[in-house]
């Protein structure tokens, strides 16, 4: 299988000109380990480490290669491992807002990218037309989908489980516009070769979905076969340890990648509203006693987050923090919800109106 196979083409090999006369070659990173990865060349797959320098010049979380980057590598055959030289400029990525563990209330919970993967040409936005059918939920995904530069496909899984297949297709159609959408059942193997000229040589997807929407269904109907969720042994370092690994990134027999990382199982839109409160308990507790139950702590009247702001009671910092988290969520949210901006107008309405009869009153 050559690297073409897997998606190298000239975006890919204008980047990587300098480096070729130095006898670097490109990978493709398949796997993330904590302290090394798994790359493909020309040549086979190597266990890859980063360089020094270049361990030693990267700031960021997000500057450390992901499943589906493209790498500049330095291969060393005959011990079957190679060196991590420099990542290629990403076509695209998806990735998440992950809170750094140990940055916590301090510090104000900073927040840093993570890059769950990398040079991706379509996302499988699956959802079962069961009772895990959610409208609300497709938006967020496709929302996310087109952040990251990413195509999304709607693949509407479980058809045999729905009686009214039509009218499920119309209620997506009308929130998707033009957003291919795709029914089948992976159970009965119905419908599944709408998803091939998605997954054509050189093409990468990724799944996205709940837990539970058939994911690996489809992706074992892709391949033909069950997929082994234990495939591969390898001797992880010089240590001589022996670590099992799951393929991360699976190339078909004809051709087109899959990328299936634990990480992207895991993404969800954005943090739940839950995930929030718990993390800055101490601002939910004082945003009870805002005088509006919706209060957003911007500049409505008798409100105890400003009030705890000003008298040094919540540190400025975390605060800010608190807000650029809740402003994605928010931001999508009345993105997807037309009337969302409506009421908004209408909650300032009645703010100043109350402001204004205060002003009469005293
Ligand atoms: P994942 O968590 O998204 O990977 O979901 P799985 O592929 O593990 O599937 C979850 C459950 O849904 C399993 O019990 C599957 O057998 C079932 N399932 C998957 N696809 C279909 C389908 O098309 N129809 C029906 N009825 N069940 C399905
Ligand atoms: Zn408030």
């Amino acid at each position: 299988m050559t690297i073409e196979a897997l998606g190298w083409d000239e975006f890919f090999n204008t980047y990587f000109k300098p480096y070729k006369q130095e006898g670097y070659q490109p990978a493709r990173v398949t796997q993330e380990h904590k302290n090394s990865y798994v790359v493909y060349t020309n040549e086979g797959e190597f266990i890859a480490r980063i360089s020094g320098k270049m361990r030693y010049t990267t700031r960021n979380y997000s500057d450390f290669p992901a499943v589906g980057d493209w790498v500049v590598v330095k291969a060393y055959p005959q011990e079957e491992k190679a060196t991590i030289h420099a990542i290629l400029p990403r076509k695209n990525k998806f990735s998440r807002k992950a809170v750094l563990s140990g940055g916590m209330p301090d510090t104000g919970g900073k927040t840093e990218e993570q890059v769950l993967a990398a040079n991706i040409d379509s996302v499988f936005l699956v959802s079962g037309m069961d009772g895990n059918f959610n409208l609300r939920r497709i938006e967020r995904y496709m929302t996310a989908a087109y952040d990251s530069g990413t195509n999304p496909v709607i693949v509407m899984n479980k058809i045999d489980l729905c009686d009214d297949i039509q009218s499920r297709i119309a209620e997506v159609e009308a929130i998707t516009f033009d957003t291919p959408i795709l029914p089948v059942s992976a159970l009965k193997n119905n419908g599944i070769d709408q998803l091939g000229p998605y997954l054509i040589g050189g093409k990468t997807v990724v799944f996205l979905g709940s837990s539970g929407v058939g994911k690996s269904s489809l992706i074992n109907r892709l391949l033909g076969i069950e997929r082994l969720r234990v495939n591969s042994l390898r001797k992880n370092d010089h240590r001589g340890r022996h670590t099992t690994t799951t393929r991360e990134l699976i190339v078909l027999e004809n051709g087109g990648v899959i990328i299936d990382t634990p990480g992207l199982r895991e993404f969800q839109p954005w943090k739940g509203e839950e995930d929030l409160i718990a993390a800055f308990e101490d601002i939910a507790v004082l945003a009870e006693q805002c005088r509006f139950r919706d209060c957003r702590h911007e500049n409505e009247p008798d409100c105890a987050v400003h009030r705890a702001l000003s008298e040094g009671l919540l540190n400025h910092k975390r605060f800010e923090n608190y807000l650029q988290m809740i402003k994605e969520a928010r931001f999508l949210e009345i993105r997807q919800n037309q009337n969302a901006q409506q009421a908004e107008k209408t909650r300032w309405k009645q703010i100043s109106k109350w402001q204004k009869r205060r002003k009469e009153i005293i």
